[in-house]
């Protein structure tokens, strides 16, 4: 859905805008909340007038809501919601790829979407190659005659690898190619893909959009409005649409998103220093650390370093599934960006696609998603799993 008229909100902070843009008092009633127009279809008066609404799949207000407040968000003219973050990401493949087509995407990447490319895209004759895009002579390197695109994100999920999207954006579009960013990590209040020359941005608002764990959801910002012309084509024809109550629940999370994203930074950069002062623990990845890799890069990339921490056990595989076991408040759960704190094993959980291959996560790796809760119940919690093992 592309924004009829101007935004009223359009310069306002992001805090403003993602409480007020597409969401004005409704016409109709003066709601405050954006209503939950909960129907499949809508009635015309004549079959020769177009109307501003026909059939839930190809629009609905409450969804055209969020598409306008997130597109926002993004800095993107014309945004579009998915039923999940993977039906999102298969849209902007249907968009993008062709049969014979290749596209490369990075080392450390979530499950789901190797899932998607190597079983569902593969058997249509589109091939991808992995490599570490914190190198973007990497990218140059490994470009065909037939790639179109490279796909990022920025924090990596679960290794937490910082990608210079902007260098990466260069190389792409030096070699006549797109690129994609998977925010879901960082979310918008933290990292502007966008802004920073990338050509699509992707979301599983599943996660820090949502926020609260109770819905399934996707999202694609994108500016070009040819393909955002085709893209609303696809979304209608091929349906993957959330219903009016997904797209509510994502909105009403989206009012507190940088309130949220504050505190969950905070407790996971508390999370990261307690974590590396522990014997029980090998490494820490969180771009936050001064001894990360990305982490100069991500100061200045990013407005904070996330509420992600993935850790190695000195102990290993066996460690490292004895402390998923034994946290109390992190609960055992395959997502992230939730107001609670999850603990995930990757290698049989979110990246169990992977097992058996080169890019198979690593069986000492547990990954954190560090919740909105007290920071000394969260420090509580890991300590006592650690001091157990
Ligand atoms: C969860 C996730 C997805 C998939 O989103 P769903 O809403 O579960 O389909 C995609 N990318 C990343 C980085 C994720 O964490």
């Amino acid at each position: 859905m592309t924004r009829a008229g101007p935004d009223p909100f359009a310069g306002a902070t992001f805090e403003t805008r993602a409480i007020h843009t597409a969401q004005e008092p409704d016409p109709a009633t003066g709601a405050v909340a954006v209503p939950i127009y909960q129907t499949s279809t809508f009635a015309g008066d004549d079959v020769d007038r177009d109307q501003p609404w026909t059939y839930s799949r190809s629009g609905n207000p409450t969804r055209a809501a969020l598409e306008v407040c997130l597109a926002s968000l993004e800095g993107a003219a014309h945004g579009f919601c998915y039923a999940s973050g993977l039906a999102a990401e298969d849209a902007v493949l249907r968009l993008l790829l062709r049969p014979g087509d290749h596209l490369v995407v990075p080392r450390d990447f979530y499950g789901g979407t190797y899932r998607l490319l190597a079983r569902v895209w593969e058997a249509l004759d589109v091939r991808f190659t992995s490599v570490d895009l914190a190198d973007p002579g990497a990218l140059d390197a490994a470009w065909q005659p037939a790639t179109r695109l490279v796909w990022v994100e920025s924090p990596t999920n679960p290794r937490l690898d910082i990608v210079d999207i902007a260098a990466v954006s260069g190389v792409a579009h030096g070699r006549g190619g797109l690129c994609v960013v998977d925010n879901t990590l960082p979310s918008p209040w933290l990292q502007q893909p966008l802004a920073l020359g990338a050509d699509v941005v992707v979301h599983s608002t599943t996660k820090y959009l949502g926020g609260h764990s109770d819905v399934l959801g996707g999202f694609v910002g994108l500016s070009d409005d040819g393909r955002a012309e085709r893209l609303a084509l696809l979304q209608s024809a091929t349906g993957a649409v959330p219903g009016p109550v997904d797209c509510f629940l994502v909105l009403r999370g989206v009012k507190t998103l940088a309130l949220r994203m504050e505190r969950h930074c905070a407790n996971a950069s508390a999370v990261a220093g307690m974590l590396c002062a522990h014997p029980a623990v090998g490494s820490v990845l969180y771009p936050g650390l001064p001894g990360h890799p990305g982490h100069e890069l991500a100061t200045r990339q990013m407005r904070g370093f996330g509420g992600m921490v993935s850790f190695t056990l000195a102990g290993g595989e066996e460690a490292a599934k004895r402390f998923c076991a034994a946290t109390r408040l992190f609960a055992l759960g395959g997502s992230l960006g939730g107001v609670e704190s999850l603990v995930a094993y990757p290698p049989t959980m979110s990246h169990f696609a992977m097992q058996g291959t080169d890019l198979a996560a690593d069986p000492a790796l547990v990954r954190l998603s560090v919740g909105i809760e007290g920071v000394d119940d969260i420090l509580a919690d890991l300590h006592q799993a650690l001091d157990g093992l």
